[in-house]
Formats: C-alpha cells, structure tokens, sequence
C-alpha cells in the first residue's frame, strides 16, 4: 500500500518530489518503502493552497453542520481503511498490535468523533447587558455578543511515536473550527500522514483544506516562519519545541507546543501494590517507553518500595519482546538505532551516578535485526539524578523512595516537566488533594483515564509546553475571540 502514497497532497492535487527517504520497519531493519520529502517549492504551494483555502474558498464560512458533515464522511472513510492503517502503525511505529488497535488508533478516532460532537456548540453567545455612563449624563444601554472565529492557517508538526494520533489530534479540530492546515508529519513516520491525502481526496474535502508535506527539520522550519501561518500546532521535544517558539516570535505566531514528560507515579503505602505495579511497568514499557505522558518516575513510599520493585522486575522479566507483527508481542522497538544508543547511554549516566540497576539494561539476547532495547529498572534513584530529570524515550523507569505525603509531592513537583502523573492509594481522598498539589496538566487516580478520556482537555506546564488538546479546549485554541459590542439606544 505504501507503494500508492508517493507523492505530497497540495491544493486536492498529489505533487511529486524529486528527494526520496528510505523508511525502515523498526522491528526487522527491512525497507518498509520509499516517501517522498518536501521542499521549500513544496511549503509555499501548501502555503498558498491553505492560504487560498481559507480566504477565499467556502471552508470557513460553511456552517457548523456543513463542516460536520463533511468531517463526519472523512472519518467514516477512514475507519474504512483501518485494517491498513494499524498494519502502518505497527509496521512504521513499531507499536504492539494492541496497542496499535486500541490507543494508536481507536482512542484518537473516538477524541475524533467527539470534537465533531462538540463543534455545534454556539459559536457566538451574548454577554450581560452592560449599562455604561455616557458623557452626556445618560445610561448607555449596551450589549455584546462573543464570537468564536477560526483562527486562519494552521502549520501541524507532529512526532513519530503516536502518528496517526497526533495527526488525527490536530487536522480534525483545526479544520472543525473552520481553520486550513498544512500537516508535516515525523520524517520516520511519513505513510501514516500521506494515506490522509488520500481519504481527503476520496471523500472530496475543498482543495487546500488539507494539505501535507513530508520532509524534515527544514520544512517544519519554513511552516513556522512563513507569515501566511497564523498558528503552528507542534507535538514533539522540548528541545525543538523552544526552536519553534522562538522561529514563530519574528511574525507573532500562536503558538501550541505539546512537548515531552518526566511524569511521575506516586504509590503510597496503603496502595495495591500489584495493580500499581502493573500500572508502574506499563508506566515505561508501552511503545518501549516512547509515550510522552508515561510515568516513568516511580516515587514509592519506603515501606513498601521493596516488594513494589519486585513485583516490577517479575511483570518485566515475563515481558514477550519481539517484533509487533506477531500479535502476542508485549515490548517492541525503539523507532531507530538513534533512540537506542540513547538508552544505552542513560543506563551509563544512571550507574555512575549511584542508581542501582535492577533489570534490563541492555540489548536483548538473539536480535539480530531490529532496533530492541530490554526493560529496564532502576532502584535507589535520587530525583536530581539525571535519569530523574530527563526525558529519556526508551524503557527504561526510575524507583525513587520518599516518607510523607509532601515528600512526594516535592520530589514529583522538583522536575522541569509537567505533563501527566498517577496517585496509587487505596484512600481516594487523599490522593485527590495529591491530586491537586501537583503541578502538571493531568493525574490519573488508581488508573484513571487519561488521555484516553475525550473530552478531558490534555496537555502541560513548564517544559512540557502550554494549550491543549481535545474536547471544547481543544477545539477552542483553533478559535481566536471576537467581540461585536452595539448600542441598544
Ligand atoms: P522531535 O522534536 O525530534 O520532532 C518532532 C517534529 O518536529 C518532527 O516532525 C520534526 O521533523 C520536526 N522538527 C524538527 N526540528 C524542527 C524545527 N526546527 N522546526 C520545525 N519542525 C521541526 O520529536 P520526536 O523525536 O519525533 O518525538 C518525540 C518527542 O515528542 C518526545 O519528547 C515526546 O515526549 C514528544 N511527544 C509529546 C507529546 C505530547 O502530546 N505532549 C506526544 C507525543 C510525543
């Protein structure tokens, strides 16, 4: 199937690209195809295509149920074609089968659905009458209606670990509030994005609606800069996030930034030690820890830290490691050889800083092929460790011991990050006021939903960047608001 999608989508048209990139299966090394790679030609003809699209086309002043319509069919196509898609997302992600079903593709289709639920709420409401002195000595009896406006073009940058879902995260509410985009998917995950085009295409979305360039660093660099972009939705490092902030400053960009975590997981002594055990180990392990809201920092209270870390090391040392296309597989690759010399070196930083290693740590035996990295636990950790601090993007997680309530959340709230976070107690209330203490977009109590709740808006603080994703607040930072005031005299 990769073999249809050669070209870039620009304008309802598909554009060839002379550049080419091979794009590798993770789990086997094997060529998975070829994509095409965008240029600067290529931006400014998505540019002016959206551009177009937005100032003269119909799009943004279809009505709320017309849009809905057409991004209802869009959807319907796409759930018609999702047997190739998760076999895309298995095969260019490296994501487990499961998880490829169920989180890479089903959750980010329902967040979908949701957002077109919720695009019919008015899109203007009336404020309070306000009486006013005018200069003459009498009232002024005053009104004013607020308005939600699309806010114009919107530049959507997203990351290679969760493709479809970030894609699907940001082209759906952009275009539902009346917004045109031009999405620039990861330069490893390029065929999640393209078969986009193609639905679009199928299912007759207005030319220059939906527009995508693959390509690298450069053409997310020109989507951030061109004045033609009124706002640039980015999902990926905190490290390319502040680029993009300071690349959008010059021409006053609105900018969202949905960056990376160092999420924390307190358990506390009355917990379930198994099921926050088990949530612990998915804490690091899913997508082979690439998931930016994981929690991969384990703050545990001492007098239950022994047996929490054993019932880890058992969980992990009965993980199925292997390549995802076998449905029974629990632990995948890391996207590329890139990714694993990185877990290679933090399980080095860890050790020299004193970090005990009590699993994992290494490649794992007879994998020849494939970018495999073992799960990995380390014990005795101090929070200013750095693999306490920084992110790493592999499985690898971090058992740190703490005595009071307010000890952990001093360790949780000591991090540069701010993203998500879980409260294992069996006493609901306090891990609610926990809740509330810790500085971060979202804490999951005893399992809570997470991100898996669509109409929860998701999203951080401090350098897991600021706005958010789904539901109303979502859909709403599409939206710039206007207000019409008219004098009632
Ligand atoms: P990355 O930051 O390396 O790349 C993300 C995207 O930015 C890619 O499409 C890349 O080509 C593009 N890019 C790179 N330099 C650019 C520049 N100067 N200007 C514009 N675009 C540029 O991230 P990645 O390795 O693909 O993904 C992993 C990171 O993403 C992790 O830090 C993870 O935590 C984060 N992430 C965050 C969320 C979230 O919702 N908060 C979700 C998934 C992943």
């Amino acid at each position: 199937m990769v073999a249809t999608l050669q070209s870039l989508y620009i304008d309802g048209e598909w554009a060839t690209a002379r550049d080419r990139d091979v794009i590798l299966n993770p789990a086997d090394e094997s060529v998975l195809g070829e994509a095409p790679v965008g240029n600067a030609g290529h931006v400014d003809a998505a540019l002016a295509a959206a551009h177009t699209a937005f100032h003269h086309g119909p799009w943004p002043h279809l009505s709320a149920n017309e849009r809905q319509a057409k991004l209802t069919a869009f959807l319907d196509a796409i759930d018609r074609r999702s047997g190739e898609i998760i076999d895309l997302i298995v095969a260019e992600a490296g994501s487990t089968r499961g998880l490829a079903q169920f989180l890479q593709y089903a959750t980010p289709m329902k967040h979908a659905r949701t957002t077109l639920d919720v695009m019919l709420r008015p899109a203007q409401t009336a404020l309070p009458i306000d009486l006013t002195p005018a200069a003459d000595g009498s009232t002024m009896l005053g009104g004013h209606v607020l308005s939600r406006e699309p806010v114009g073009v919107v530049s959507a940058i997203t990351a290679y670990n969760f493709p479809f879902f970030l894609n699907i995260g940001k082209i759906i509410p952009a275009m539902a509030a009346g917004c045109t985009v031009v999405l620039k998917p990861s330069p490893y995950t390029p065929f999640e994005a393209l078969i986009l085009g193609q639905i679009a295409e199928e299912v007759g979305l207005p030319r220059g609606v939906l527009n995508i360039v693959t390509g690298g660093a450069d053409v997310g660099a020109a989507l951030t800069t061109d004045k033609r972009v009124d706002l640039v939705t980015f999902t990926g490092s905190d490290t390319v996030g502040a680029a993009i902030q300071a690349q959008a400053a010059p021409t006053l960009k609105r900018v969202l930034l949905e960056l990376g975590g160092k999420s924390a997981l307190i358990v506390r002594a009355d917990a379930d030690i198994q099921q926050a055990a088990m949530a612990g180990v998915m804490g690091f392990t899913i997508h082979c820890g690439q998931g930016c809201a994981l929690t991969t920092r384990h703050i545990v209270h001492n007098a239950i830290r022994a047996r929490y870390v054993e019932a880890v090391k058992q969980m992990i040392g009965a993980m199925k490691i292997g390549n995802p296309s076998d449905p029974s597989v629990q632990l995948g690759p890391l996207i590329r050889e890139q990714a694993r010399t990185r877990s290679e070196s933090y399980v080095e930083i860890a050790r020299a800083e004193g970090a005990r290693l009590v699993a994992g740590g290494k490649r794992p035996a007879g994998f020849d092929k494939g970018f495999f990295f073992e799960p990995t636990l380390f014990n005795d950790v101090d929070n200013a460790h750095r693999i306490a601090q920084e992110e790493v993007f592999g499985p690898i997680g971090v058992v740190i011991g703490f005595d009071t309530d307010e000890e952990a959340i001093r360790i949780a709230n000591d991090s540069n990050f701010g993203l998500g976070g879980g409260i294992y107690s069996r006493d609901a209330g306090k891990a609610y006021a926990m809740a509330l203490a810790i500085r971060a977009g979202g804490v999951a109590i005893n399992g809570g939903a997470g991100t898996m709740s669509s109409h929860a808006p998701f999203g951080g603080i401090k350098r897991s960047g600021y706005g958010r994703e789904y539901g109303i607040e979502g859909l709403n930072e599409f939206t710039y608001m206007k207000s019409i005031s008219f004098h009632a005299a």
